[in-house]
């Protein structure tokens, strides 16, 4: 997304696009790669010296809040960040082991699974995650 688009969904929920936010939806627009929050906070501090971490948590929050960040796992049980390309809609990612490449996809195939398990156990699903990993082509 571009920034000028950003800048507009955060002035519809009354919010302002202050340096520190501007910073860390740079670091995840520009990489393309699942980062972690220590990492985002280190790659912002170049645009805006004086980010600090705890921001950095709060920021991601509120974006992820917003539908803008998506949080994703990781091997070690530590969450990290990606950038979400089209916050419009239902879509999922695909993250590289290796290199931490994230792609969306959208078409995603669960509506059928997710009928049959409300069924069977009689749960009411409001929602589901779905994050597919893999080697990227790059790295295989
Ligand atoms: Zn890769
Ligand atoms: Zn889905």
């Amino acid at each position: 997304m571009k920034i000028a688009e950003l800048e507009q969904r955060l002035r519809e929920q009354g919010l302002k696009l202050t340096r520190p936010r501007q910073a860390v939806l740079e670091v995840l627009s520009r990489s393309g790669s699942r980062l972690s929050p220590a990492e985002i906070h280190r790659q912002g501090r170049r645009s805006y010296r004086r980010l600090g971490l705890v921001t950095v948590y709060r920021t991601l929050a509120l974006l992820e809040e917003m539908g803008l960040v998506q949080r994703v796992h990781t091997e070690t049980g530590c969450h990290s960040f990606a950038g979400v390309r089209s916050p419009e809609g239902h879509h999922h990612q695909l993250i590289c082991k290796d290199c931490g490449r994230v792609e969306e996809f959208s078409d995603c195939a669960s509506e059928q699974l997710l009928a049959k398990l409300q069924k069977e156990t009689g749960f009411a699903v409001e929602d589901h995650r779905l994050e597919v990993i893999g080697c990227c082509p790059k790295c295989q």
